[in-house]
């Protein structure tokens, strides 16, 4: 096992059933080997430092049905919100004056007739804070929309993947949604200048090891700059409501692997893996991840933004629940990285 990590560690690449391997060995020890390599490598480029991204969760106004997400179009039970310019630019003068170099806005998808409105806020983040970076997680939208936030000031765009198998994606969304279509978007944002996040769900209904190793192989071919991976948490209102929600273990193994194929990439320890386990968040930085995302939406809407059951919250909007933060990441030996954070890959 330990000459498998060893290669992926050297050459960065492996063979389907090595990463097979690797998702499925059970020795302890071997386990440790995998996340010891992935957190040295972590080190050499990073250091000890976490980057953080204050995420501002738009509108849970969605066009789409996906059946693992809360704010599905079909889900009658969400009372929907979007906050306005005033609210979105006030979280952005709260988040600067506690350290926040990064702003993430993240929400469902909505159409084209609402893209120049995004591009103006854009614009107005971009003129109060020019210091900072603009991260837009909003799903799929032609190449031109992409293009217009990109020169409003958008600087990053998150859109997972959520899986690259065909069969399998089309049992997680509707008929229209196609993962060619979403990897046709990562490839506009790429060549729209953005430093892009793809990304999948682990342990979503009907997703075998053979998918995720396509995952993986994917992600390595790809070489995207950020890599958002979280496991899947079902939600009492959605068509999945009855299925287990995936595991620390696998997601975990799965930032390591990625550590060690994609060294430089942003892995944030993401708020679904700290709500599956307490002890989450820590694990996914012991695993080679290097990016935390506390929330700074409005107290008042963030209930609302519910993709999945019992998010966790870690009350980052206030200076005392990083304090908080900086302490737990202070008993694993890290601390935080107050700069923006841009991929060293670019
Ligand atoms: N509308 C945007 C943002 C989606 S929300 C987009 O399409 O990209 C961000 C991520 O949350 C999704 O990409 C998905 O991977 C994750 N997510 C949604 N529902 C989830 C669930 N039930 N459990 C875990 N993660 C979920």
């Amino acid at each position: 096992m330990r000459g498998i990590v060893d290669r992926l560690r050297d050459c960065h690449e492996l063979l389907p059933w090595q990463y097979k391997a690797l998702l499925t060995m059970r020795d302890p020890h071997d386990i440790e080997y995998l996340m010891g390599q992935a957190r040295e490598v972590t080190q050499e480029h990073f250091g000890t430092g976490i980057y953080l991204r204050g995420l501002i969760e738009l509108s849970n106004v969605c066009r789409n049905d996906c059946l693992y997400c809360g704010i599905r179009r079909s889900n009658s039970q969400v009372s929907r919100y979007t906050l306005n310019r005033e609210q979105i630019l006030s979280c952005c003068k709260i988040g600067y004056k506690i350290g926040f170099r990064t702003f993430v806005i993240q929400g469902g998808e909505w159409g084209e007739e609402r893209s120049q409105w995004i591009a103006d806020i854009i614009r107005d983040i971009r003129q109060g804070w020019p210091d900072c970076a603009i991260t837009l997680s909003l799903g799929e939208h032609p190449k031109e929309t992409y293009a217009l936030w990109h020169e409003a000031g958008a600087d990053r765009y998150l859109l997972r993947h959520e899986t690259h198998n065909q069969r399998l994606y089309s049992l997680w969304h509707p008929r229209q949604m196609t993962v060619t279509h979403r990897l046709q978007c990562l490839e506009w944002l790429k060549e729209s200048g953005y430093q892009v996040g793809a990304g999948i769900m682990v342990g979503a209904p009907f997703q075998s090891l053979n998918n995720m190793v396509e995952d993986i192989q994917y992600l390595v071919s790809f070489k995207p700059h950020m890599i958002g991976i979280g496991p899947f948490i079902p939600q009492h209102d959605t068509p999945f409501r009855r299925f287990p929600s995936g595991s620390v273990d696998m997601t975990t193994r799965l930032y390591a692997i990625l550590r060690l194929a994609l060294p430089q990439a942003l892995i944030p320890s993401t708020t679904a893996l700290a709500t599956v386990a307490p002890d989450g968040r820590l694990r996914g930085i012991l695993a080679g991840a290097n990016v935390v995302m506390p929330n700074l939406s409005p107290k008042d809407t963030r209930g609302l933004y519910s993709l999945y059951d019992n998010k966790a919250a870690m009350g980052a909007e206030s200076a005392q629940g990083i304090s908080r933060l900086a302490d737990e990441l202070s008993t694993i030996g890290y601390q935080i990285n107050w700069s923006r954070g841009d991929s060293p890959a670019i």
